[in-house]
């Protein structure tokens, strides 16, 4: 049966945004698969989706990109007439040790993971505002969280992350527009896989639940947090993680 919201993931054409875009049309949404780099990764999420009856469109924007997010969004609520959920998923590393970041590795990463984050919300906020209606959640990290050595830019974006999602939540609450965050452990992707082996098995050994996440894990924490089962729930930040930290 078709759902009448509609939703924009980013990033969604591969890794954990594109089980994200997967999970939410199965529940009838309406997914806007948004890319940057990725066209082919994204038409084949929106060919999967609606070979099996849902409705999907694939968006090209780089939302570190300030107009470019505008143009995005803007053209998403003409054509649909409305922008229910929002999950802010786009995300890069660029890990070195801070004696040898480069300034241009900091800048990049705070730009797509942080900045891209406030630009989809800039856009969304006042749509939402008017529908009366809006469900964010933003993909932090657990480095956000705890920090992490040879992640700077990175901890830096997805703790900014959290203060963002914290920040909109009480500036949208009255309107019955939800901001909450979730946020990863060690989760299998293509983000992930470039990490040394030896690095995997050391992350590995300190996970409690002694797997590495899955994709699938993340996306049914957003798929609650923007149901109407978490209506009750804003400005949390939803640690989806194995147990890595407590
Ligand atoms: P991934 O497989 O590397 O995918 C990253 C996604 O971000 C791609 O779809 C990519 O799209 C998109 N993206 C990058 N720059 C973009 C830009 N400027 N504009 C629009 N989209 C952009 O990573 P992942 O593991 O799925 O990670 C997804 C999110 O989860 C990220 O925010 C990441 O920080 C977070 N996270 C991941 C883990 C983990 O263990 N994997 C843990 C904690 C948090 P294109 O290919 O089209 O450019």
């Amino acid at each position: 049966m078709q759902n009448e919201k509609i939703a924009l993931v980013t990033g969604a054409g591969r890794g954990i945004g594109r089980q994200i875009a997967l999970k939410l049309a199965e529940q009838g949404i309406t997914v806007i698969v948004n890319y940057n780099g990725s066209e082919e990764a994204a038409e084949s999420v929106v060919n999967k989706i609606t070979e099996s009856g849902g409705r999907a469109k694939a968006v090209k924007c780089n939302v570190s990109d300030y107009k470019e997010t505008e143009e995005m969004i803007a053209s998403i609520v003409k054509e649909f007439g409305r922008l229910d959920i929002l999950v802010n998923n786009a995300g890069i590393t660029a890990d070195n040790l801070m004696v040898r970041m480069t300034e241009e590795d900091f800048d990049k990463v705070i730009n797509i993971n942080l900045k891209g984050a406030f630009n989809t919300i800039k856009h969304v906020n006042r749509q939402m505002i008017k529908q009366r209606y809006g469900r964010i959640v933003n993909i932090s990290s657990v480095v956000g969280v705890t920090g992490n050595a040879g992640q700077a830019n990175y901890a830096a974006s997805k703790a900014g992350i959290i203060g963002l999602t914290k920040s909109a939540a009480r500036e949208l609450a009255s309107r019955n527009v939800t901001v909450n965050a979730v946020a990863p452990g060690f989760i299998q992707t293509e983000m992930t896989d470039k990490l040394p082996e030896n690095v995997k098995e050391q992350m590995q050994s300190q996970i409690p639940l002694k797997r590495l996440g899955t994709t699938e894990d993340i996306a049914a924490a957003v798929s609650f947090l923007v149901s109407e089962d978490a209506s009750y729930i804003t400005g949390q930040v939803i640690e989806v993680n194995g147990g890595m930290n407590m």
